[in-house]
């Protein structure tokens, strides 16, 4: 017989279902419940409705049969397929080794699933450290801006610096001081000094000859 669609078993299942539910209403309401009408209806008399529910289950268990002739037929078909292969293994040989190599396969997506989730912490780590190293170059390209802006402040202080004992050459007076007997420079004009004091050109001579090894020092 032909195979049974998947509709046409359900529909079996339902006309089945139908069945037992007219046996209950019969037992329930007594053997007046028993409808058989001229001209017949399948829907409402209780002997269709119970043949129909009968001949479903006859064709389930005839699609139960059918089906059990293909698996032997394809179990046959497996063992005569196995003997002429190296081996030789038996049909229940050969599911045993097809449940082991799923099995096998299911470990094996499970440690390559594994293998993913410590990849992406691995990436996840990388990429951690390399947010540290741009933190660090940031903070060194700060630092690194910070020591040319003092470098140049520096060189500015220098040049201002030169500049100043430049004028202060021009403005010092060669001639040497000539101390009064109070201590004043009569030379330069410096009459109060106070003792420990000096007359100011003494001062800036003395300042201007440290001047060749201080820039000397700072070159
Ligand atoms: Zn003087």
């Amino acid at each position: 017989m032909a195979e049974l669609t998947p509709e046409r078993r359900s529909e079996g299942g339902r006309l089945i279902e139908r069945a037992h539910e007219e046996i209950a209403a019969i037992c329930k309401d007594g053997p007046s419940r028993w409808r058989m009408s001229i001209p017949a209806q399948p829907d409402r008399d209780s002997d269709l409705i119970l043949s129909a529910g009968l001949k479903a289950g006859g064709d389930l268990l005839a699609e139960v049969e059918r089906l059990r002739a293909e698996l032997e037929a394809a179990r046959e078909m497996i063992g005569d397929a196995l003997v002429a292969l190296p081996g030789r293994r038996s049909w229940e040989q050969l599911r045993d080794d097809i449940l082991a190599n799923r099995k096998a396969r299911d470990e094996a997506q499970d440690l390559v699933g594994q293998r993913a989730r410590e990849r992406a912490e691995a990436d996840r780590r990388a990429n951690g450290a390399l947010k540290l190293i741009e933190k660090a170059e940031a903070e060194r390209d700060d630092a690194e801006q910070a020591a040319r802006a003092a470098q140049a402040h520096a060189d500015q202080m220098r040049a201002e610096r030169d500049r100043l004992r430049t004028l202060l050459g021009d403005m010092v007076d060669p001639n040497p001081c000539t101390f009064d007997h109070h201590g004043g420079c009569q030379e330069h004009g410096y009459l109060s000094l106070q003792p420990g004091e000096k007359c100011p050109h003494a001062g800036a001579k003395e300042v201007l000859a440290l001047d060749g090894t201080e820039v000397d020092r700072d070159a």
